[in-house]
């Protein structure tokens, strides 16, 4: 990374349901990264896969970062008004072959365990997908600042990826590349769950031109269970009562020490410690378990 390219680090929730812990974990964590270097926190809705999203999640998501403190730069920018960009991106990638119309269904794709390595399909539908040419024998390998190097055999592993569904959706994998490169992101620092997208990500940067920036993926959450902490288990609530305690819960997870924001009042005080104490190699490579960490607000 040029030294004279701005930091920006970005948060970007799909307002499918309210924000929950793993979330606030994904917000803090980008949050403190990019502010201890000085830098930019953005906040976009991605909101392109409107069948799952939820009216007025995306309001009260905004809420929520608010009632947090953490106080995002710049416009908020939704996926839903950037059709033009997309489309531009897709149409440049159809223009050098490196994408193409897909008829496929899941049917066709069953035996090949769902992955799409040739078009298979009869006949035509109505609306067809858009996916990208993955080449045979595909390997993205990236550096990863928390988890180390990682690489994925994106052919075999994944195969030709939708860029644009069959029901007139934008894919995740494009909306993203598109987005990050359009805002100038430098770093993306997001949970564990989507460090398997990165590589898929990093093939869209270097098809489309755009610059890769660096990673950081979060520990995952995980509940008494050791299930992955979704968005539909309501037990923890991020929408009532004191923000302190759940903001305590995520430093702790990020593997940050609880005694450095102990002193703290109120989330503004919070976030002045934790800016003064937040250590990037401290956050742990494993997921943390929440019945772990327990917390009281300090009298
Ligand atoms: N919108 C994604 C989510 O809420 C996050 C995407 C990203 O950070 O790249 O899980």
């Amino acid at each position: 990374m040029n030294r004279l390219t701005p930091v920006r680090g970005r948060f970007a929730p799909s307002p499918t349901g309210s924000l929950h812990l793993g979330s606030l974990l994904a917000a803090l964590g980008s949050y403190l990264h990019a502010k201890i270097q000085g830098g930019e926190w953005w906040l976009r809705i991605e909101d392109v896969d409107r069948d799952r999203e939820v009216p007025s999640a995306a309001q009260s998501q905004l809420d929520s970062l608010r009632r947090f403190g953490l106080q995002w730069d710049g416009e908020v920018v939704r996926q839903s008004a950037r059709d033009a960009l997309y489309q531009a991106a897709l149409d440049n990638l159809l223009a050098r072959d490196l994408a193409f119309e897909c008829h496929c269904s899941r049917n066709d794709l069953a035996a090949s365990a769902g992955l799409h390595h040739d078009c298979l399909a009869r006949s035509k539908r109505p609306q067809p997908a858009f996916r990208f040419r993955v080449a045979t024998g595909c390997k993205v390998a990236f550096h990863d600042e928390i988890l180390g190097p990682q690489s994925q055999q994106v052919d075999r592993e994944v195969g030709d990826f939708v860029l644009k569904r069959a029901d007139g959706h934008w894919a995740y994998q494009l909306a993203v590349v598109v987005d990050d490169g359009a805002q100038g992101i430098t770093e993306v620092v997001r949970g564990a769950d989507l460090v398997d997208s990165t590589a898929r990500q990093i093939l869209l940067q270097k098809a489309l031109g755009l610059p890769t920036p660096r990673y950081l993926h979060l520990p995952l959450l995980l509940d008494e269970n050791g299930r992955k902490l979704s968005k539909s288990l309501a037990a923890l609530p991020l929408d009532a009562g004191d923000a302190l305690p759940a903001l305590r819960l995520v430093w702790q997870a990020l593997g940050q020490p609880a005694a450095a924001v102990a002193a703290a009042a109120n989330p503004k005080q919070f976030l002045s410690l934790a800016l003064a104490n937040f250590e990037p190699s401290r956050i742990p490579t494993r997921p943390s378990a929440l019945h772990n960490m327990v917390f009281t607000n300090p009298a």
